[in-house]
Protein backbone atom coordinates (compact mmCIF):
# COMPACT_ATOMS: atom_id res chain seq x y z
CA UNK A 1 0.00 0.00 0.00
CA UNK A 2 2.68 2.31 0.51
CA UNK A 3 4.57 1.34 -2.06
CA UNK A 4 1.26 2.19 -4.39
CA UNK A 5 1.17 5.43 -2.51
CA UNK A 6 4.61 6.47 -3.12
CA UNK A 7 4.78 5.33 -6.68
CA UNK A 8 1.84 7.81 -6.99
CA UNK A 9 2.73 10.63 -5.58
CA UNK A 10 5.91 10.88 -7.06
CA UNK A 11 4.23 10.55 -10.61
CA UNK A 12 1.46 13.45 -9.70
CA UNK A 13 4.86 15.53 -8.34
CA UNK A 14 6.80 14.59 -12.17
CA UNK A 15 3.02 15.49 -13.94
CA UNK A 16 2.35 18.31 -12.49
CA UNK A 17 5.79 19.83 -13.04
CA UNK A 18 5.62 19.19 -16.80
CA UNK A 19 2.31 20.56 -16.37
CA UNK A 20 3.28 23.76 -14.96
CA UNK A 21 6.32 24.06 -17.59
CA UNK A 22 9.14 22.42 -15.75
CA UNK A 23 11.80 20.59 -17.49
CA UNK A 24 11.28 17.61 -15.11
CA UNK A 25 12.80 15.19 -17.78
CA UNK A 26 15.68 14.23 -15.94
CA UNK A 27 12.92 13.33 -12.57
CA UNK A 28 11.45 11.30 -14.74
CA UNK A 29 14.92 9.24 -15.76
CA UNK A 30 15.82 9.45 -12.41
CA UNK A 31 12.32 7.55 -11.45
CA UNK A 32 12.16 5.43 -13.98
CA UNK A 33 15.84 4.24 -13.33
CA UNK A 34 14.93 3.20 -9.85
CA UNK A 35 12.07 1.56 -10.41
CA UNK A 36 13.68 -0.64 -13.29
CA UNK A 37 16.55 -1.05 -10.48
CA UNK A 38 14.13 -1.93 -7.72
CA UNK A 39 12.14 -4.58 -9.84
CA UNK A 40 15.51 -6.11 -11.27
CA UNK A 41 16.48 -6.70 -7.27
CA UNK A 42 13.07 -7.55 -6.73
CA UNK A 43 12.87 -10.51 -9.29
CA UNK A 44 16.49 -11.92 -8.01
CA UNK A 45 15.06 -12.29 -4.35
CA UNK A 46 17.46 -9.65 -3.33
CA UNK A 47 14.78 -7.54 -1.00
CA UNK A 48 13.74 -9.86 0.60
CA UNK A 49 16.86 -10.49 1.96
CA UNK A 50 17.16 -6.99 4.31
CA UNK A 51 13.41 -7.58 5.87
CA UNK A 52 13.12 -9.57 8.88
CA UNK A 53 12.09 -13.02 9.32
CA UNK A 54 8.01 -13.55 8.87
CA UNK A 55 6.88 -14.19 12.19
CA UNK A 56 3.31 -15.32 12.61
CA UNK A 57 2.05 -13.60 15.58
CA UNK A 58 -2.10 -13.41 14.57
CA UNK A 59 -3.04 -17.02 15.46
CA UNK A 60 -1.58 -16.97 18.72
CA UNK A 61 -4.91 -14.69 19.38
CA UNK A 62 -6.79 -17.79 18.35
CA UNK A 63 -6.80 -19.32 21.72
CA UNK A 64 -5.60 -22.85 21.72
CA UNK A 65 -5.44 -24.97 24.93
CA UNK A 66 -3.97 -27.74 26.24
CA UNK A 67 -7.65 -29.28 25.79
CA UNK A 68 -7.40 -28.88 21.69
CA UNK A 69 -4.64 -31.12 21.73
CA UNK A 70 -6.19 -34.56 21.33
CA UNK A 71 -3.90 -37.45 22.68
CA UNK A 72 -0.13 -36.49 23.22
CA UNK A 73 -0.77 -37.15 27.50
CA UNK A 74 3.10 -37.90 28.10
CA UNK A 75 4.28 -34.81 25.69
CA UNK A 76 1.36 -33.32 27.42
CA UNK A 77 2.78 -33.85 30.88
CA UNK A 78 6.47 -33.17 30.23
CA UNK A 79 5.81 -29.93 28.48
CA UNK A 80 3.77 -28.39 31.58
CA UNK A 81 6.49 -29.78 34.16
CA UNK A 82 9.01 -27.44 32.09
CA UNK A 83 6.25 -24.27 31.64
CA UNK A 84 6.06 -23.91 35.23
CA UNK A 85 9.35 -21.85 35.14
CA UNK A 86 7.25 -19.17 33.29
CA UNK A 87 4.09 -19.46 35.28
CA UNK A 88 5.36 -19.50 38.34
CA UNK A 89 9.46 -18.33 38.25
CA UNK A 90 9.35 -17.54 42.46
CA UNK A 91 8.68 -21.21 43.11
CA UNK A 92 11.30 -22.30 40.85
CA UNK A 93 13.86 -20.22 42.10
CA UNK A 94 13.30 -20.70 45.40
CA UNK A 95 14.10 -24.39 44.79
CA UNK A 96 16.97 -23.43 43.30
CA UNK A 97 15.82 -24.91 40.08
CA UNK A 98 17.85 -23.65 36.62
CA UNK A 99 15.07 -22.13 34.79
CA UNK A 100 15.05 -24.26 31.30
CA UNK A 101 15.54 -21.70 28.26
CA UNK A 102 14.44 -24.28 25.37
CA UNK A 103 12.30 -26.97 24.33
CA UNK A 104 12.25 -29.37 21.83
CA UNK A 105 9.24 -31.08 19.84
CA UNK A 106 10.56 -33.97 18.14
CA UNK A 107 8.23 -36.26 15.95
CA UNK A 108 6.64 -37.10 12.96
CA UNK A 109 4.72 -34.31 10.94
CA UNK A 110 1.01 -33.68 11.70
CA UNK A 111 1.50 -35.14 15.24
CA UNK A 112 0.35 -31.19 16.52
CA UNK A 113 3.85 -29.71 17.81
CA UNK A 114 2.65 -26.36 16.69
CA UNK A 115 -0.57 -27.25 18.47
CA UNK A 116 1.54 -27.64 21.58
CA UNK A 117 3.49 -24.47 21.55
CA UNK A 118 0.49 -22.15 20.70
CA UNK A 119 -1.15 -24.48 23.59
CA UNK A 120 1.88 -23.45 25.60
CA UNK A 121 1.57 -19.97 25.06
CA UNK A 122 -2.16 -19.82 26.06
CA UNK A 123 -1.48 -21.70 29.66
CA UNK A 124 1.16 -19.52 30.21
CA UNK A 125 -0.09 -16.04 29.22
CA UNK A 126 3.02 -15.68 27.32
CA UNK A 127 3.29 -13.93 23.60
CA UNK A 128 3.75 -16.35 21.15
CA UNK A 129 5.60 -15.58 18.16
CA UNK A 130 6.15 -18.42 15.77
CA UNK A 131 8.89 -18.49 12.83
CA UNK A 132 10.33 -21.33 10.50
CA UNK A 133 13.95 -22.50 10.00
CA UNK A 134 13.76 -21.68 6.22
CA UNK A 135 13.20 -18.20 6.81
CA UNK A 136 16.79 -17.83 8.51
CA UNK A 137 18.72 -19.24 5.89
CA UNK A 138 19.71 -16.28 3.19
CA UNK A 139 22.16 -16.35 0.52
CA UNK A 140 24.06 -13.17 2.22
CA UNK A 141 26.28 -13.40 4.99
CA UNK A 142 24.86 -11.95 8.51
CA UNK A 143 21.19 -11.79 7.56
CA UNK A 144 20.15 -14.91 9.12
CA UNK A 145 21.51 -13.88 12.10
CA UNK A 146 20.49 -10.46 11.96
CA UNK A 147 16.96 -12.23 11.52
CA UNK A 148 17.69 -14.10 14.79
CA UNK A 149 18.23 -10.93 16.84
CA UNK A 150 14.86 -9.28 15.51
CA UNK A 151 13.21 -12.37 16.54
CA UNK A 152 14.37 -12.28 20.08
CA UNK A 153 13.91 -8.69 19.90
CA UNK A 154 10.56 -8.51 18.60
CA UNK A 155 9.22 -11.14 21.55
CA UNK A 156 10.27 -8.71 24.12
CA UNK A 157 9.13 -5.88 22.65
CA UNK A 158 5.83 -7.24 21.60
CA UNK A 159 5.52 -8.96 25.17
CA UNK A 160 6.45 -5.53 26.91
CA UNK A 161 3.75 -3.60 24.48
CA UNK A 162 0.74 -6.26 25.69
CA UNK A 163 1.81 -6.04 29.49
CA UNK A 164 2.91 -9.75 29.59
CA UNK A 165 5.61 -10.92 31.33
CA UNK A 166 6.77 -13.87 29.12
CA UNK A 167 6.97 -14.68 25.38
CA UNK A 168 7.17 -17.86 23.49
CA UNK A 169 9.64 -18.27 20.36
CA UNK A 170 8.29 -21.04 18.29
CA UNK A 171 10.59 -22.27 15.78
CA UNK A 172 9.26 -24.53 13.13
CA UNK A 173 11.64 -27.03 11.31
CA UNK A 174 14.23 -25.92 13.51
CA UNK A 175 16.38 -28.58 11.73
CA UNK A 176 17.06 -26.18 9.07
CA UNK A 177 18.60 -23.75 11.18
CA UNK A 178 19.77 -26.04 13.77
CA UNK A 179 21.95 -28.06 11.67
CA UNK A 180 24.88 -29.55 12.65
CA UNK A 181 27.76 -27.52 12.00
CA UNK A 182 30.52 -28.45 9.22
CA UNK A 183 28.23 -31.23 8.19
CA UNK A 184 27.25 -31.97 4.48
CA UNK A 185 23.68 -30.38 5.11
CA UNK A 186 25.44 -27.36 6.53
CA UNK A 187 25.79 -25.68 3.15
CA UNK A 188 27.72 -22.46 3.99
CA UNK A 189 29.16 -20.16 6.94
CA UNK A 190 26.12 -17.98 6.61
CA UNK A 191 24.08 -20.98 8.41
CA UNK A 192 26.90 -21.47 11.09
CA UNK A 193 26.25 -17.35 11.58
CA UNK A 194 22.86 -17.62 12.33
CA UNK A 195 23.27 -20.98 14.98
CA UNK A 196 25.54 -19.02 16.49
CA UNK A 197 23.70 -16.03 16.84
CA UNK A 198 20.34 -18.30 18.14
CA UNK A 199 23.18 -19.57 20.84
CA UNK A 200 24.11 -16.11 21.50
CA UNK A 201 20.62 -15.33 22.22
CA UNK A 202 19.56 -18.13 24.31
CA UNK A 203 22.42 -17.84 26.70
CA UNK A 204 21.82 -14.22 26.75
CA UNK A 205 18.35 -15.27 28.36
CA UNK A 206 17.67 -14.75 31.94
CA UNK A 207 15.19 -15.38 34.77
CA UNK A 208 15.32 -12.31 35.80
CA UNK A 209 14.42 -10.34 32.74
CA UNK A 210 11.77 -8.24 32.35
CA UNK A 211 10.52 -10.29 29.72
CA UNK A 212 11.38 -14.07 30.30
CA UNK A 213 11.55 -15.93 27.36
CA UNK A 214 11.15 -19.54 26.49
CA UNK A 215 12.07 -21.24 22.85
CA UNK A 216 10.28 -24.16 21.82
CA UNK A 217 11.85 -25.69 18.34
CA UNK A 218 10.22 -28.15 16.38
CA UNK A 219 11.50 -31.01 14.18
CA UNK A 220 11.19 -34.30 12.54
CA UNK A 221 14.67 -34.76 12.56
CA UNK A 222 16.13 -34.37 16.26
CA UNK A 223 19.37 -36.44 14.79
CA UNK A 224 20.26 -33.66 12.43
CA UNK A 225 20.82 -31.11 15.31
CA UNK A 226 24.11 -29.57 16.17
CA UNK A 227 24.92 -30.83 19.95
CA UNK A 228 25.73 -27.31 20.81
CA UNK A 229 22.06 -26.60 20.71
CA UNK A 230 20.99 -29.45 22.87
CA UNK A 231 23.45 -29.29 25.86
CA UNK A 232 22.13 -28.32 28.85
CA UNK A 233 21.08 -24.67 29.58
CA UNK A 234 19.73 -24.74 26.07
CA UNK A 235 17.52 -26.72 24.43
CA UNK A 236 17.78 -29.14 27.37
CA UNK A 237 14.28 -30.81 27.29
CA UNK A 238 13.27 -32.93 24.06
CA UNK A 239 9.75 -33.76 24.08
CA UNK A 240 8.82 -36.66 22.36
CA UNK A 241 5.58 -36.05 20.15
CA UNK A 242 4.63 -39.30 18.64
CA UNK A 243 1.60 -41.32 16.32
CA UNK A 244 -1.43 -40.91 18.53
CA UNK A 245 -2.17 -44.72 19.99
CA UNK A 246 -6.05 -45.80 19.49
CA UNK A 247 -7.28 -44.04 22.61
CA UNK A 248 -5.15 -40.49 21.65
CA UNK A 249 -6.83 -40.65 18.07
CA UNK A 250 -10.01 -41.36 19.65
CA UNK A 251 -9.64 -37.66 21.13
CA UNK A 252 -8.73 -36.32 18.42
CA UNK A 253 -11.78 -37.64 16.41
CA UNK A 254 -14.21 -36.31 19.54
CA UNK A 255 -12.39 -32.63 18.92
CA UNK A 256 -13.09 -32.48 14.63
CA UNK A 257 -16.28 -33.80 15.31
CA UNK A 258 -17.19 -30.88 17.87
CA UNK A 259 -18.39 -29.20 15.02
CA UNK A 260 -20.46 -31.45 12.77
CA UNK A 261 -23.79 -33.32 12.99
CA UNK A 262 -23.14 -37.12 13.51
CA UNK A 263 -25.36 -40.03 12.25
CA UNK A 264 -26.17 -42.68 14.60
CA UNK A 265 -24.35 -44.99 12.82
CA UNK A 266 -21.19 -43.56 13.75
CA UNK A 267 -18.99 -45.17 16.24
CA UNK A 268 -15.82 -42.89 16.40
CA UNK A 269 -14.20 -45.54 18.63
CA UNK A 270 -14.79 -48.25 15.43
CA UNK A 271 -13.26 -45.27 13.13
CA UNK A 272 -9.99 -44.34 15.49
CA UNK A 273 -9.49 -48.27 15.56
CA UNK A 274 -9.20 -48.26 11.53
CA UNK A 275 -7.08 -45.95 11.83
CA UNK A 276 -3.30 -47.16 13.26
CA UNK A 277 -0.40 -45.09 12.05
CA UNK A 278 -2.76 -41.76 11.13
CA UNK A 279 -1.33 -38.53 12.77
CA UNK A 280 -3.27 -35.88 14.18
CA UNK A 281 -3.51 -33.95 10.84
CA UNK A 282 -4.52 -37.30 8.85
CA UNK A 283 -7.51 -37.47 11.57
CA UNK A 284 -8.52 -34.04 10.97
CA UNK A 285 -7.80 -34.34 7.27
CA UNK A 286 -10.61 -37.43 7.44
CA UNK A 287 -13.18 -35.45 9.70
CA UNK A 288 -13.20 -32.90 6.74
CA UNK A 289 -13.19 -35.09 3.99
CA UNK A 290 -16.37 -37.11 5.16
CA UNK A 291 -18.23 -33.77 6.01
CA UNK A 292 -17.07 -32.91 2.40
CA UNK A 293 -18.89 -36.11 1.03
CA UNK A 294 -22.19 -35.35 3.17
CA UNK A 295 -21.74 -31.84 1.36
CA UNK A 296 -21.42 -33.43 -1.93
CA UNK A 297 -24.43 -35.97 -1.34
CA UNK A 298 -26.50 -33.25 0.50
CA UNK A 299 -26.95 -35.23 3.52
CA UNK A 300 -27.71 -33.19 6.81
CA UNK A 301 -25.05 -35.26 8.79
CA UNK A 302 -22.18 -37.57 8.77
CA UNK A 303 -22.94 -41.07 7.87
CA UNK A 304 -20.92 -44.31 8.81
CA UNK A 305 -19.66 -44.41 5.10
CA UNK A 306 -18.40 -40.79 4.29
CA UNK A 307 -16.01 -41.74 7.61
CA UNK A 308 -14.46 -45.28 5.95
CA UNK A 309 -14.85 -43.35 2.37
CA UNK A 310 -12.85 -40.45 3.90
CA UNK A 311 -10.31 -43.11 5.32
CA UNK A 312 -9.92 -44.53 1.62
CA UNK A 313 -9.47 -40.77 0.47
CA UNK A 314 -6.55 -40.25 3.43
CA UNK A 315 -4.83 -43.37 2.49
CA UNK A 316 -4.88 -43.20 -1.01
CA UNK A 317 -5.74 -40.40 -2.52
CA UNK A 318 -9.11 -39.12 -4.82
CA UNK A 319 -10.90 -41.67 -6.61
CA UNK A 320 -9.15 -41.69 -10.51
CA UNK A 321 -10.71 -41.88 -13.73
CA UNK A 322 -8.44 -44.52 -15.06
CA UNK A 323 -11.05 -47.27 -16.80
CA UNK A 324 -8.97 -50.59 -17.53
CA UNK A 325 -9.80 -53.04 -20.20
CA UNK A 326 -12.17 -55.90 -19.58
CA UNK A 327 -9.38 -58.62 -19.35
CA UNK A 328 -7.41 -56.24 -16.79
CA UNK A 329 -10.23 -54.78 -14.45
CA UNK A 330 -10.67 -59.39 -14.42
CA UNK A 331 -6.80 -59.77 -13.43
CA UNK A 332 -7.37 -56.89 -10.61
CA UNK A 333 -10.36 -58.61 -9.33
CA UNK A 334 -8.97 -62.17 -9.23
CA UNK A 335 -5.55 -60.17 -7.23
CA UNK A 336 -7.16 -58.81 -4.88
CA UNK A 337 -9.18 -61.69 -4.27
CA UNK A 338 -6.20 -63.33 -3.75
CA UNK A 339 -5.05 -61.28 -1.08
CA UNK A 340 -7.88 -60.99 0.79
CA UNK A 341 -8.38 -64.75 1.14
CA UNK A 342 -4.79 -65.38 1.91
CA UNK A 343 -5.32 -62.44 4.77
CA UNK A 344 -8.68 -64.45 5.92
CA UNK A 345 -7.20 -67.68 6.13
CA UNK A 346 -3.74 -65.95 8.00
CA UNK A 347 -6.09 -63.96 10.38
CA UNK A 348 -9.66 -64.76 10.48
CA UNK A 349 -11.63 -62.02 10.67
CA UNK A 350 -9.17 -59.52 9.18
CA UNK A 351 -10.79 -58.34 5.80
CA UNK A 352 -13.13 -55.12 6.36
CA UNK A 353 -13.43 -54.61 2.80
CA UNK A 354 -11.71 -55.52 -0.91
CA UNK A 355 -12.54 -53.16 -3.94
CA UNK A 356 -11.46 -52.77 -7.59
CA UNK A 357 -12.11 -48.81 -7.56
CA UNK A 358 -8.80 -47.14 -8.79
CA UNK A 359 -7.88 -44.60 -6.06
CA UNK A 360 -4.24 -42.57 -6.16
CA UNK A 361 -1.88 -45.63 -7.29
CA UNK A 362 -3.38 -48.36 -6.52
CA UNK A 363 -5.98 -50.06 -9.01
CA UNK A 364 -7.42 -52.16 -6.30
CA UNK A 365 -7.18 -52.67 -2.42
CA UNK A 366 -8.27 -54.03 0.60
CA UNK A 367 -8.86 -52.48 3.56
CA UNK A 368 -8.09 -54.74 6.95
CA UNK A 369 -10.10 -54.72 9.92
CA UNK A 370 -8.68 -52.92 13.02
CA UNK A 371 -5.80 -55.06 15.41
CA UNK A 372 -4.90 -53.79 18.13
CA UNK A 373 -1.96 -51.73 17.63
CA UNK A 374 0.73 -53.34 17.45
CA UNK A 375 4.31 -52.30 18.32
CA UNK A 376 6.56 -55.34 17.81
CA UNK A 377 5.99 -58.47 15.51
CA UNK A 378 7.12 -61.98 16.06
CA UNK A 379 8.22 -64.46 13.10
CA UNK A 380 5.27 -65.82 12.59
CA UNK A 381 3.24 -62.36 12.58
CA UNK A 382 6.01 -61.69 9.52
CA UNK A 383 5.54 -64.89 7.83
CA UNK A 384 1.95 -63.96 7.59
CA UNK A 385 2.48 -60.85 6.09
CA UNK A 386 4.62 -62.16 3.49
CA UNK A 387 1.98 -64.61 2.50
CA UNK A 388 -0.75 -61.87 2.36
CA UNK A 389 1.28 -59.86 0.09
CA UNK A 390 2.05 -62.88 -2.39
CA UNK A 391 -1.30 -64.24 -2.16
CA UNK A 392 -2.25 -61.31 -4.99
CA UNK A 393 0.52 -62.31 -7.75
CA UNK A 394 0.19 -66.60 -7.13
CA UNK A 395 -3.51 -66.28 -7.22
CA UNK A 396 -3.37 -64.60 -10.79
CA UNK A 397 -0.95 -67.14 -11.75
CA UNK A 398 -2.87 -70.38 -10.13
CA UNK A 399 -6.53 -68.83 -11.81
CA UNK A 400 -4.88 -66.67 -15.36
CA UNK A 401 -1.80 -68.77 -15.90
CA UNK A 402 0.66 -65.85 -15.38
CA UNK A 403 2.04 -63.04 -12.81
CA UNK A 404 2.05 -59.22 -13.82
CA UNK A 405 3.19 -56.34 -12.79
CA UNK A 406 0.58 -54.77 -10.84
CA UNK A 407 2.40 -57.15 -8.18
CA UNK A 408 5.92 -55.84 -8.40
CA UNK A 409 5.36 -53.05 -5.42
CA UNK A 410 4.02 -56.73 -3.30
CA UNK A 411 7.34 -57.88 -3.73
CA UNK A 412 9.19 -55.07 -2.85
CA UNK A 413 7.22 -55.28 0.52
CA UNK A 414 7.82 -58.51 0.53
CA UNK A 415 11.60 -58.19 0.44
CA UNK A 416 11.55 -56.18 2.97
CA UNK A 417 9.79 -57.95 5.90
CA UNK A 418 12.01 -60.49 4.81
CA UNK A 419 14.80 -58.51 5.57
CA UNK A 420 13.29 -57.32 8.70
CA UNK A 421 13.03 -60.99 9.91
CA UNK A 422 16.95 -61.38 9.14
CA UNK A 423 17.82 -58.26 10.89
CA UNK A 424 16.11 -59.03 13.71
CA UNK A 425 17.88 -62.28 14.31
CA UNK A 426 14.81 -64.76 13.46
CA UNK A 427 16.52 -66.50 10.31
CA UNK A 428 18.35 -69.36 10.01
CA UNK A 429 21.37 -67.27 9.59
CA UNK A 430 20.90 -66.21 13.69
CA UNK A 431 22.08 -63.17 15.35
CA UNK A 432 23.94 -61.00 12.10
CA UNK A 433 24.45 -57.50 10.92
CA UNK A 434 22.47 -57.38 7.59
CA UNK A 435 24.84 -54.60 6.17
CA UNK A 436 28.12 -57.15 6.72
CA UNK A 437 26.18 -59.89 5.12
CA UNK A 438 27.85 -60.71 1.83
CA UNK A 439 25.09 -59.65 -1.02
CA UNK A 440 24.64 -63.31 -2.49
CA UNK A 441 23.98 -64.79 1.56
CA UNK A 442 21.87 -62.00 2.36
CA UNK A 443 19.78 -62.63 -1.70
CA UNK A 444 19.69 -66.46 -0.53
CA UNK A 445 18.27 -66.13 3.14
CA UNK A 446 15.66 -63.53 1.74
CA UNK A 447 15.00 -66.19 -0.82
CA UNK A 448 14.14 -68.91 1.17
CA UNK A 449 12.42 -67.31 3.60
CA UNK A 450 10.04 -65.95 0.51
CA UNK A 451 9.53 -69.09 -1.19
CA UNK A 452 8.54 -70.97 2.21
CA UNK A 453 5.35 -68.49 2.35
CA UNK A 454 5.06 -69.27 -1.59
CA UNK A 455 4.37 -72.89 -1.22
CA UNK A 456 1.87 -72.51 1.35
CA UNK A 457 -0.25 -69.71 -0.34
CA UNK A 458 0.17 -71.91 -3.06
CA UNK A 459 -1.51 -74.39 -1.76
CA UNK A 460 -4.45 -72.14 -0.16
CA UNK A 461 -4.90 -70.85 -3.85
CA UNK A 462 -5.16 -74.31 -5.27
CA UNK A 463 -7.69 -75.61 -2.30
CA UNK A 464 -10.12 -72.66 -2.72
CA UNK A 465 -9.92 -72.06 -6.12
CA UNK A 466 -13.64 -71.78 -6.31
CA UNK A 467 -14.54 -69.31 -3.42
CA UNK A 468 -12.00 -66.65 -4.84
CA UNK A 469 -13.48 -67.06 -8.76
CA UNK A 470 -17.16 -66.97 -6.90
CA UNK A 471 -15.84 -63.59 -4.93
CA UNK A 472 -13.47 -62.23 -8.21
CA UNK A 473 -16.86 -62.38 -10.25
CA UNK A 474 -18.87 -60.79 -7.48
CA UNK A 475 -16.04 -57.78 -6.90
CA UNK A 476 -15.97 -57.21 -11.16
CA UNK A 477 -19.93 -56.89 -10.60
CA UNK A 478 -20.39 -54.94 -7.37
CA UNK A 479 -16.84 -52.93 -7.64
CA UNK A 480 -16.59 -53.37 -3.35
CA UNK A 481 -17.23 -55.99 -1.41
CA UNK A 482 -17.40 -56.81 2.60
CA UNK A 483 -15.19 -59.00 3.82
CA UNK A 484 -18.14 -60.82 5.93
CA UNK A 485 -19.26 -61.93 2.07
CA UNK A 486 -15.86 -63.62 2.04
CA UNK A 487 -15.66 -64.96 5.58
CA UNK A 488 -19.67 -66.60 4.99
CA UNK A 489 -18.34 -67.79 1.82
CA UNK A 490 -15.28 -69.72 3.16
CA UNK A 491 -17.51 -70.64 6.15
CA UNK A 492 -19.71 -72.88 4.14
CA UNK A 493 -17.33 -74.08 2.17
CA UNK A 494 -14.92 -75.12 5.38
CA UNK A 495 -17.82 -76.91 6.76
CA UNK A 496 -19.52 -78.29 3.65
CA UNK A 497 -16.60 -78.47 1.51
CA UNK A 498 -18.48 -77.37 -1.69
CA UNK A 499 -18.74 -73.61 -2.82
CA UNK A 500 -20.88 -74.71 -6.11
CA UNK A 501 -23.83 -74.34 -4.66
CA UNK A 502 -23.37 -70.48 -3.47
CA UNK A 503 -21.74 -69.63 -6.55
CA UNK A 504 -25.39 -70.22 -8.31
P1 LIG B 1 4.74 -30.38 11.16
O1 LIG B 1 5.81 -31.20 11.78
O2 LIG B 1 4.41 -30.85 9.77
O3 LIG B 1 4.96 -28.90 11.24
P2 LIG B 1 3.01 -30.40 13.46
O4 LIG B 1 3.42 -31.56 14.29
O5 LIG B 1 3.46 -29.05 13.89
O6 LIG B 1 3.37 -30.67 11.95
P3 LIG B 1 0.40 -29.27 13.66
O7 LIG B 1 0.70 -28.16 12.71
O8 LIG B 1 0.37 -28.94 15.10
O9 LIG B 1 1.43 -30.45 13.40
O10 LIG B 1 -0.95 -30.00 13.27
C1 LIG B 1 -1.59 -29.81 12.02
C2 LIG B 1 -3.07 -29.93 12.21
O11 LIG B 1 -3.41 -31.29 12.51
C3 LIG B 1 -3.59 -29.12 13.38
O12 LIG B 1 -3.97 -27.84 12.99
C4 LIG B 1 -4.77 -29.93 13.87
O13 LIG B 1 -5.92 -29.63 13.10
C5 LIG B 1 -4.38 -31.35 13.54
N1 LIG B 1 -3.76 -32.02 14.70
C6 LIG B 1 -2.51 -32.56 14.73
N2 LIG B 1 -2.28 -33.13 15.92
C7 LIG B 1 -3.38 -32.96 16.67
C8 LIG B 1 -3.74 -33.32 17.99
N3 LIG B 1 -2.90 -33.99 18.79
N4 LIG B 1 -4.97 -32.97 18.43
C9 LIG B 1 -5.83 -32.29 17.65
N5 LIG B 1 -5.54 -31.93 16.39
C10 LIG B 1 -4.34 -32.24 15.88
Amino acid sequence: MVKEIGVGTALGIIVGLLWLGYNAYPLLIIFGLFFFLYKFLDLKGGLKQFSPARVDRGRASKNVSFDDVGGQKSAKRELLESLDFIRDPNKISMLGIRPIKGILLAGPPGTGKTLLAKAAAFYTDSEYIAAAGSEFVEMYAGVGAQRVRQLFGQARSMARKKGRKSSIIFIDEIDILGVKRGSFNSSHKEMEQTLNQLLVEMDGMDMRDEVRILVIGATNRADLLDEALLRPGRFDRIVQVDLPEVQGRLQILELHTRNKPLSDDVDLREISAETFGFSGAHLESLTNEAAISALRENCSCLEKRHFYEAIDKVILGEKIDRSPGKEEYKRIAVHETGHALVSECIRPNSVSTITIIPRGQAMGYIRHCPENDIYIHTREYLEGQIAMLLGGAITEEEILGSRSTGAANDFQQAVEVAKKIISSGMSSLGVVSIKDLPVSLLHKSIKEIINEQEEKVRLLVINYRDIIETVAAFLLEKERISGSFLRELLYKEQKTGSVNELSR
